[in-house]
């Protein structure tokens, strides 16, 4: 297949409009790194234009260096205690009713960063208290210790990627393990969140092997799956091996939910914090998501 040139249907919305403008002035002002530039993500345009971002806490240089992704690999420079409190104050600016927080891995922190997780989510609650918070975190290298540290500070949304199915997993995603991701995910299940993950495709995987992934989702009783396609960011990167056509998507999305997934988005520009306000209100309702956590204690 030839994947020098992209499809027609991957055609990426250029930035414009007030909103983008209030995007871009926001992440300068107050600092903030965000995926959606780190990551290359091509729905920045649609994004920023909507007034929503992904914003990206602990730094923008990952102590990780999967070949799919287009972050800085590197050593991290200090941590910045006044980080949560200016993510509170940007998300309560861009007025979002369900905000999407990700983090580069910080292996090197004892922690591996997850009380400062946990200070942004209480910061961002303390000065957002309608916002659903949605967090896509690392594995914290599977440490029910550090993922309970997170899990304290009562996020909505407990999303962790899979990214690609198991054979893949090594050369992918280097340092991170399929059992371990799925583990944590599981983890935080049984303490009554409602549990998100993403995989994408173009990367070399099966028919059955993409079947298999899906069902061990179903299986974790994860609530809410994404299916995008891999961009390679760079030569460097690991090599794309296929454009996905929609119709393969939406295929994949009945399967998912027939498998029993709450709610699948699968789409060639899909992302997990793609529309995530959209994929949670499917889900039970940003409202119910604040309830649900609530009753469950944690
Ligand atoms: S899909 Fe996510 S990472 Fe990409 S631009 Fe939108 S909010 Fe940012």
């Amino acid at each position: 297949m030839d994947t020098t040139r992209k499809p027609s249907w991957l055609r990426a919305k250029l930035p414009s409009g007030p909103g983008y403008a209030a995007v871009r002035r926001l992440v300068d002002d107050h600092s903030l790194h965000t995926v959606c530039q780190s990551a290359q993500c091509p729905n920045l345009g649609e994004c920023w234009s909507r007034g929503t971002a992904t914003v990206m806490i602990l730094g923008n240089i990952c102590t990780r260096s999967c070949n799919f992704c287009a972050i800085q690999t590197g050593r991290p420079t200090e941590l910045d205690l006044s980080e949560p409190a200016r993510v509170a104050e940007s998300i309560a600016r861009m007025n979002l009713r369900h905000c999407v927080i990700t983090s580069v891995a910080r292996d090197e922190l004892t922690d591996g960063g997850a009380s400062v997780w946990a200070a942004t989510i209480r910061a961002v609650r303390h000065r957002n208290p309608q916002t659903a918070i949605e967090v896509l975190v690392p594995d914290f290298k599977g440490k029910y210790e550090h993922i309970d540290t997170v899990l304290d500070a009562k996020p909505d949304i407990y999303n962790h990627n899979l990214e690609t199915v198991e054979r893949l997993q090594k050369p992918v995603r280097v340092q991170a393990r399929y059992d371990r991701s799925r583990d944590v995910l599981r983890h935080a299940k049984s303490r009554g969140f409602t549990t998100k993950t993403g995989i994408m495709l173009g990367l070399g995987e099966r028919e059955d092997e993409i079947a298999q992934t899906i069902r061990d989702i179903a299986s974790d009783r994860t609530d809410i799956l994404t299916i995008g396609q891999y961009l390679q960011p760079t030569p460097q990167h690991w090599k794309i091996d296929r454009w996905v056509h929609p119709d393969e998507f939406a295929r994949w999305k009945e399967f998912a939910l027939e498998c029993g997934i709450g709610v699948c988005e699968s789409g060639p520009m899909v992302r997990s914090s793609y529309h995530a306000d959209e994929q949670s209100k499917k889900y039970t309702g940003i409202e119910h998501l604040n309830t649900v956590n609530a009753l469950a204690g944690v």
